[in-house]
């Protein structure tokens, strides 16, 4: 799908679905059931303070680390190329606890942190991914998530209720450049419509 389309920012193709996607949605972690898929690299810093994450847990929750994530495997839509999955653990991501709280931004919260310090990029990123190289919509999760975008809270498209993910992943430059190429799309729309 990626290949139709033609704006690229940071090297990564924008498909403007993300311009016309309605989504605002107030829910309670349910995104979070099914785990995630992180980079090698932040399994492996998420492994380094393994302690500090442990006292963020419930007993809803496994202490032993070894069974925190899936095995390794190739995926070039992440930085290293090696994707792992977190493991589900009682219906829910190994780092989700009881109250559907995710223990790695309750750990940033404890410090002080910004909190996304310690959370995956696809976490931050959802309901947007990366798919194929292009920064697109996770449709198919929203369609399996029984809660999730079903009862909007307010008209609001992707693109703006993500704003804060979107500046943090591609930068204030790469946010700008998107909001330009999200101007000239509609306006390209517009002329089509209108010859
Ligand atoms: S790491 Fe945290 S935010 Fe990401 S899926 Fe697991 S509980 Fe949710």
């Amino acid at each position: 799908m990626s290949e139709n389309f033609t704006k690229e920012i940071n090297g990564l193709k924008i498909d403007p679905q993300i311009f016309s996607f309605p989504f605002a949605c107030k829910c309670n972690g349910e995104c979070c059931n099914y785990g995630v898929y992180t980079d090698k690299k932040e399994a492996e810093m998420i492994l380094s303070i393994q302690d500090k994450v442990k006292t963020m847990m419930d007993d809803s929750q496994s202490l032993d680390v070894s069974a925190w994530f899936e095995a390794p495997e190739e995926d070039e839509d992440f930085d290293s190329g090696v994707a792992v999955g977190t493991q589900i653990i009682n219906g829910k991501c190994t780092f989700l606890d009881k109250n559907g709280l995710c223990s790695l931004q309750k750990l940033a919260y404890s410090e002080n942190q910004h909190p996304w310090k310690y959370k995956p990029l696809y976490c931050i990123l959802f309901p947007l991914t990366v798919w194929n190289g292009a920064l697109t919509v996770d449709d198919e999760h929203i369609d399996r998530l029984k809660h999730c975008n079903k009862f909007p809270v307010s008209n609001a498209t992707m693109v703006d209720y993500c704003k804060d993910e979107l500046i943090h992943f591609l930068g204030e430059k790469g946010y700008t450049e998107l909001i330009e190429y999200k101007n000239e799309y509609f306006e390209s729309i517009k002329e089509g419509v209108n010859k």
